[in-house]
């Protein structure tokens, strides 16, 4: 029996991280190897001059950052795309010409041909990326969510297209979810706290309203409770843009807003939205493809 295959493909080193590193640690457990796109190598992120260190650059640091990540992680294997992180929408940095939304915008299919380079290689069952506003809306992660959404789809059709010849075809294509309750959580501690919900984060670029405006169904829960400690490490290895914040939520909201990690199932698309499997492999044929 063949072994699962997942790929992620994200934006940043620490999205990995922050958005699923209480997930990774389950899969790894269930015996599937997890693959990951980073598609940037971080350049753009804001980092305190103490945690810069011996790192020339805030890319070298957050990618010594991702490695660390990757001893809590066990990722089979990590592909780097190294475009430029782009920065805020509008911003200077988003018009770099090797920035991911510059490509993004002007070449497009040739970060769709690179997405699928890595999908030919890992050979996922199941595919995960951002939804569609990219989780909080940062052009990259909307970037990357669309080229591996039409990188899914072409390899889909050119297999249909070859049936029967053994060509390597993705099953499932997801989008992770933000719980509902963690970001009400977030707008009503910010009015607490007297900040502007629409400027969140440590580079203010978070406007969590919207971000929970975009929030789409959910069909897939997954237990994810065991492993908040892992997560918390590999949170904790992203500590230029704020990692470990997880122990500092209260074990009991923690158990509340986190236990689950939610997903949104675009392919094969469910009748109706409603939650009905608890595992991303749930009907995937281990055995379909060559490798
Ligand atoms: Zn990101």
């Amino acid at each position: 029996m063949e072994r699962g295959r997942l790929l992620i493909s994200y934006a940043h080193p620490d999205d990995e991280s922050f958005g699923l590193g209480a997930a990774i640690p389950k899969w790894i457990d269930d015996g599937i190897d997890v693959y990951l796109i980073c598609a940037t190598n971080g350049d753009v992120g804001a980092v305190p001059e103490e945690l810069r260190g011996k790192y020339a650059t805030t890319a070298e640091l957050r990618l010594s950052e991702l490695e660390c990540a990757r001893q809590h992680l066990k990722f089979k294997e990590v592909f780097m795309l190294e475009y430029r992180d782009s920065g805020m929408p509008g911003s200077e940095t988003s018009r770099h010409p090797e920035s991911l939304c510059y490509q993004w915008e002007h070449h497009p299919a040739g970060v769709v041909a690179r997405v699928k380079e890595v999908f030919k290689r890992a050979q996922p069952h199941v595919v995960i990326t951002f939804n569609r506003y990219g989780g909080y809306g940062h052009p990259d992660h909307i970037a990357i969510q669309r080229a591996t959404a039409q990188a899914f789809e072409q390899l889909r059709k050119q297999a249909d297209a070859g049936a029967g010849t053994g060509v390597y075809q993705p099953q499932k294509l997801y989008y992770a979810a933000f719980p509902k309750a963690t970001i009400r959580w977030r707008i009503l501690r910010a009015r607490l706290k007297g900040q502007n919900p629409r400027r969140m984060g440590i580079n203010q670029d978070v406007d969590v309203i919207k971000t929970l405006e975009h929030i789409e169904p959910v069909h897939t829960r997954i237990p994810v409770a065991k492993y908040f400690d892992v997560w918390e490490r590999a949170s904790s290895c992203h500590a230029s843009q704020g990692g470990g914040r997880i122990s500092r939520t209260s074990r009991w909201l923690r158990r509340f807003l986190y236990s689950k990690q939610g997903f949104t199932r675009v392919y094969p698309a469910p009748e109706r939205d409603q939650v009905d499997e608890d595992d991303l492999f749930a009907n995937i044929d281990l055995n379909a493809q060559q490798s």
